[in-house]
């Protein structure tokens, strides 16, 4: 595999810093927030409560790349000012997707990482255009991507001069139903294996169901993961995107708590 900019040359990670939050240097971060950025109120409360738990980064959509025209497709422009605010009020830096070259010089403004969703992995415009900037991406993984196709994808965004990567297994598509994607754990030391970036698991898109959320990123930070993404809303029930797979405030609470409490014994595997 022909990586220059991402490969694995000597002992030292890479860490991707986001503001003042580290990921990579070995401790375990949660990235925490709804699916979509709904209104106001929600996402503030949302930021208030998850940082509240140990979440360090918040995760909101404003412009959503939805499998339906009709289904709700995020406040766009307005998601993207409730989101700032929210992240203003708390502290909290925010990520938030990207879908579009053409909208990556003004979502610049109020995001401190893009993300680049699954549907966009190989949209290498879209690569291009953010391997520009010298803003943190977290690139999630095609759901039909391979390992390879993975790191190439990142590869597209550090040739341009953006090394700032961050890795998102969030699960591959296969025969299986019972889940929504079936998450790949083994991409987690293996593309420690590869390269220098670091990798974190997001196991609510992963599994689409909240009941898997917690046995999967208990899973996820054994293998060596960086950290965990995890989709919250006060009211799961009435979620405008991703209802079946966000956990309620109590229930994000039980799984931080069980992250935070086995956190150091998984240390050894992360190098740390
Ligand atoms: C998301 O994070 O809300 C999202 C749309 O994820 P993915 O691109 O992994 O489907
Ligand atoms: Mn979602």
């Amino acid at each position: 595999m022909d990586l220059r900019y991402i490969d694995k040359k000597d002992e030292n990670r890479k860490v991707v810093k986001v503001k003042d939050v580290s990921i990579g240097d070995g401790d375990i971060v949660i990235i925490a927030g709804p699916c979509s950025v709904e209104d106001a109120e929600m996402i503030l409360k949302t930021s208030r409560f998850v940082k509240g738990l140990g979440a360090v980064l918040l995760r909101g959509g404003a412009f959503k790349p939805r499998t339906s025209p009709y289904a709700f497709q995020g406040l766009k422009n307005e998601g993207l000012t409730y989101l700032k605010n929210a992240s203003e009020a708390t502290g909290m830096p925010v990520v938030s997707e990207v879908m579009d070259p053409r909208d990556v010089e003004f979502i610049y403004d109020y995001v401190d990482m893009f993300q680049i969703g699954s549907r966009n992995m190989q949209n290498f415009s879209l690569l291009r255009e953010v391997g520009k900037t010298n803003k943190p991406i977290l690139l999630k993984r095609g759901m039909a991507a391979t390992i390879e196709d993975f790191l190439m994808a990142a590869e597209y965004i550090a040739y341009e001069g953006n090394d700032n990567i961050v890795l998102c297994e969030r699960g591959i598509r296969t025969f299986e139903n019972y889940t929504r994607n079936t998450l790949d754990i083994t991409a987690v030391p293996i593309l420690k294996q590869l390269c220098k970036l670091p990798v974190i698991v997001d196991p609510s898109h992963g599994t689409g169901r909240r009941d898997l959320v917690l046995p999967m990123s208990l899973a996820s930070l054994a293998a060596g993961a960086d950290g965990v993404m995890i989709e919250v809303h006060p009211v799961p029930e009435e979620a405008l995107s991703d209802s079946e797979q966000s956990l309620s405030f109590e229930e994000f609470e039980q799984v931080s708590k069980r992250i935070m409490a086995v956190k150091s014994c998984f240390s050894d595997i992360r190098g740390i």
